[in-house]
C-alpha cells in the first residue's frame, strides 16, 4: 500500500486526486492533497483555476492525437456529469462559434465526436455580423463548469473516499516536501500550474523556460445568454489588439463571463480598463442578442502555459542529505484547457501511477 501526495489543488491536482483514489482503493493507503491555494481563496492570481471561463472547445490540432485523447475523456464526463448531478456545477450549452474559413474547422467537427452539430447558417452569420466570404460557424454541444462550484464538488467526492487535505506556505523547490511532511512519500503528483518551472529550478533548470503565463481578461456580467458564443480571429473593423478573441460564456447559476485576451508571457495582475471596453464593444457586436451588459466583476488570471503542451511524465529525484528519492508524476503546463482535458490528464496520471504502484510491489517482493 502507498502513500500519495498531490501537490496542487486546482482542477488538475483535485481531478487527479479523485481518479486516483477511485482506481486504486486497494493501493493507496493514504492520500493527502498538499497546497498553498484552495477552492474559495481569491488573493493570488497565479492560482488559475478560480477564474476559469470554463467551457469545453478543445484547442487540439488535428495531429495532436494526446491532446485530443484528453479532451474527448473530459467531454464524456462532463456531458454524463451534466446529466445525471446539476450540483456539479456541470451545464450543457450549445457553442456558437465563429471561424475564418481559411482554418480547417476543428478536430471535433470533422471527426463529428460532440454531439448536436449544426453549420451556422449564413443569416446567421450576417446577425452576428460575420463576413459569410470570410467566416464560417459551426454550432455544438459544449458545457459551461461554474470553477468554485464545480471543484468544491470535486473536493467533497475525494474527501469521501478518504482522501486528507492540508495547507502549506508556498515550497521553494519541490524537495522541500519532504521536511514539512515528515516522511518521504512513495508517490508525488506536481499540479502546481504556472509556478511549476520554479518549483523545479533545481532539479530540471529548463523546466523554469518552459513553463510561462499566458494572461486572460474576464468580464462578468449579470444578464443571462442561452448559449455560448466564440469567434476566434476577430474581424479587422474592430481594431482589436492581435491577441484578443470573443468568448461569452452563461453559467449555470445565471450571467456571463466574457472574454478575452491570450498574452504570452505576461506576468501582470492589472486589469486594462481600456481593453475592458474593447472586449465590451466586440460582444456587442457579435452578440447583438443581448440587449445590455451590466458588469459586477472584471479580473485577470495566468493560464499556466508551456513549451511543448502539458507535462504528464514520471520523474525521480535524489533527496539531499537522506536517502532515497521523491517519485514525481508531473500534470502541469496545460495552458487554457485545464477543466477541459482534466479527467484525459487524470487518466494518464492514473496510467502512470500503476507503474509506479507495481514497481514497488516488485520490490517488495525481492
Ligand atoms: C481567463 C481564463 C479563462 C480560462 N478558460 C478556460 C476554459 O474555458 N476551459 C478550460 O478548460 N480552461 C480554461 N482556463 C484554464 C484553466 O483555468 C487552467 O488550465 C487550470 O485552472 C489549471 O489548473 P491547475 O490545477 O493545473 O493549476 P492551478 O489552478 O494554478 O493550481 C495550482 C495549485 O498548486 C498550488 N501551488 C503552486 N505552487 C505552489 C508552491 N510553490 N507551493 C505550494 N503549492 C503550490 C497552488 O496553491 C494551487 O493549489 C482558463 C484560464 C483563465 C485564466
Amino acid at each position: 500500500m502507498s502513500k500519495v501526495v498531490i501537490l496542487g489543488a486546482g482542477v488538475s491536482g483535485l481531478t487527479s486526486a479523485l481518479c486516483l483514489l477511485e482506481k486504486f482503493p486497494d493501493k493507496i493507503l493514504d492520500l493527502q492533497i498538499v497546497a498553498s491555494e484552495w477552492m474559495g481563496d481569491y488573493h493570488a492570481h497565479d492560482f488559475t483555476s478560480p477564474w476559469a471561463g470554463a467551457n469545453w472547445a478543445s484547442f487540439a490540432e488535428i495531429n495532436e492525437l494526446d491532446q485530443i485523447n484528453r479532451d474527448k475523456d473530459a467531454y464524456l464526463e462532463f456531458e454524463r456529469l451534466a446529466a445525471t448531478d446539476p450540483a456539479s456545477g456541470v451545464k450543457p450549452y450549445m457553442l456558437k462559434f465563429g471561424i475564418l474559413k481559411d482554418r480547417d474547422l476543428p478536430w471535433y467537427i470533422q471527426q463529428k465526436f460532440v454531439k448536436k452539430i449544426k453549420i451556422m447558417s449564413e443569416e446567421e452569420l450576417r446577425f452576428r455580423n460575420l463576413d459569410p466570404s470570410l467566416y464560417h460557424g459551426v454550432e455544438f454541444q459544449s458545457f459551461t463548469v461554474t470553477p468554485g462550484v464545480y471543484n468544491a464538488y470535486l473536493l467533497t467526492k475525494i474527501r469521501r473516499l478518504g482522501g486528507k487535505v492540508k495547507r502549506v506556505p508556498r515550497l521553494d523547490v519541490i524537495t522541500d516536501l519532504v521536511p514539512i511532511l515528515g516522511y518521504v512519500p512513495d508517490l508525488v503528483v506536481n499540479a502546481t500550474g504556472v509556478n511549476a518551472g520554479k518549483l523545479l529550478r533545481h532539479e530540471e533548470p529548463d523546466e523554469l523556460k518552459k513553463v510561462y503565463p499566458v494572461k486572460g481578461q474576464i468580464l462578468q456580467i449579470y444578464e443571462d445568454l442561452p448559449h455560448q458564443v466564440m469567434v476566434e480571429t476577430l474581424p479587422e473593423e474592430l481594431n482589436g489588439k492581435s491577441y484578443q478573441f470573443l468568448n461569452i460564456f452563461p453559467r449555470a447559476e445565471g450571467g456571463c463571463i466574457i472574454g478575452g485576451i491570450m498574452a504570452k508571457g505576461d506576468w501582470s495582475r492589472t486589469v486594462d480598463t481600456e481593453l475592458s471596453e474593447s472586449i465590451l464593444e466586440v460582444c456587442r457586436y457579435h452578440v447583438p442578442e443581448l440587449k445590455s451588459t451590466t458588469v459586477y466583476n472584471s479580473y485577470a488570471a495566468l493560464r499556466p502555459g508551456r513549451e511543448g503542451g502539458v507535462r504528464i511524465e514520471l520523474s525521480e529525484y535524489q533527496l539531499k542529505g537522506r536517502s532515497g528519492s521523491l517519485k514525481v508524476i508531473h500534470n502541469y503546463g496545460i495552458g487554457g484547457a485545464g477543466y477541459q482535458s482534466s479527467y484525459g490528464s487524470a487518466r494518464q496520471v492514473c496510467d502512470l501511477a500503476s507503474q509506479v504502484f507495481d514497481s514497488k510491489k516488485t520490490m517488495a517482493k525481492l
